[in-house]
């Protein structure tokens, strides 16, 4: 087991995918706050020890470096391995990238990249967590899915709506005992994705960008409220209440224009 013994605390772990940046490093932050000791996951391991460092001077929390990639069938089971070994109280499905291209345009390669970090990885980590959580009857599982996972819009967004109902499902099923499992459906948040991802984000309103530290403290909140989706902001409500009282053929269509082009 990993529990580690400082002084007379007994501080829990949490696993976070994608710790290197954006969402994953805000997802730390939280949790180091909130008395946690963390296991960071992502492929660049200076970050991950600069990451490490830092949760240890300010919040005073341990941290494990993992370093995986995620679309590799060794980094998903280096980390199931280490699920699987350890107790591990709070799992967030995180790490990702976008995918944006034509699907008869896109290299197959990339789709198959796309299915294995964003649904191979987090559906094989939650299936070795969950079994355990259940039988302590405690853990929280956060899926970072996305508001795509509403509309039409692609590979990207397919597999977005995959993690956000197969944690809609796991909530039903374990519903009867004290394992929280919630997606979490961010809109267009401020980190390095759209950079990473050659995104055209200069016409995007202002008022349409989230800051990653808040939705990150509303999803908590959200999970530890057994909520199965949560989406941070209003204009997020408002856009996810349209495309579900609208014709799915109008999503359909608009879906396709609302996905974010190259550069
Ligand atoms: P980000 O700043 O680019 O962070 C992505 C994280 O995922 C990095 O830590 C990266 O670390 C890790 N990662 C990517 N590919 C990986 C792989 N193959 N193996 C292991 N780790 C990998 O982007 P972000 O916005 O925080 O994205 C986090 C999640 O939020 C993603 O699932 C994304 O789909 C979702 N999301 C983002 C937005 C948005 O507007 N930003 C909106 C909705 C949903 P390394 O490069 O070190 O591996």
């Amino acid at each position: 087991m990993v529990h580690l013994n400082n002084g007379d605390e007994m501080k829990k772990w949490a696993l976070v995918t994608g710790a290197s940046s954006g969402i994953g490093e805000s997802f730390t932050r939280l949790l180091a706050a909130e008395g946690f000791n963390l296991v960071l996951v992502a492929r660049d391991e200076v970050r991950l020890n600069e990451r490490a460092a830092g949760l240890k001077s300010k919040y005073g929390a341990d941290s494990i470096v993992l370093v995986a990639d995620l679309a590799t069938e060794s980094g998903c089971a280096k980390v199931e391995d280490f699920i699987a070994n350890n107790e591990v109280e709070v799992l967030i499905n995180n790490a990702g990238f976008g995918i944006n291209k034509a699907f008869t345009m896109s290299d197959l390669a990339k789709e198959e990249e796309v299915l294995k970090v964003l649904v191979r990885t987090p559906m094989r980590l939650m299936h070795v967590a969950l079994p355990k959580m259940k039988e302590r009857n405690s853990g929280i599982v956060i899926n970072v899915s996305s508001v795509a996972g509403f509309i039409a819009g692609g590979a990207y967004s397919a597999s977005k709506a995959y993690l956000t109902v197969l944690s809609e499902s796991l909530n039903t099923e374990l519903s009867a005992t004290k394992v929280k499992v919630s997606a979490l459906c961010p809109g267009f948040t401020r980190t390095e994705f759209h950079q990473r991802g050659r995104m055209k984000m200069a016409g995007l309103p202002q008022f349409m960008w989230l800051n990653s530290d808040a939705l990150v403290a509303k999803a908590w909140k959200d999970a530890l409220a057994g909520k199965p989706v949560s989406i941070p902001g209003w204009q997020y409500k408002v856009l996810v209440g349209i495309i579900s009282s609208v014709p799915r053929s109008l999503v359909r269509r608009v879906g396709m224009n609302l996905r974010v082009k190259q550069r």
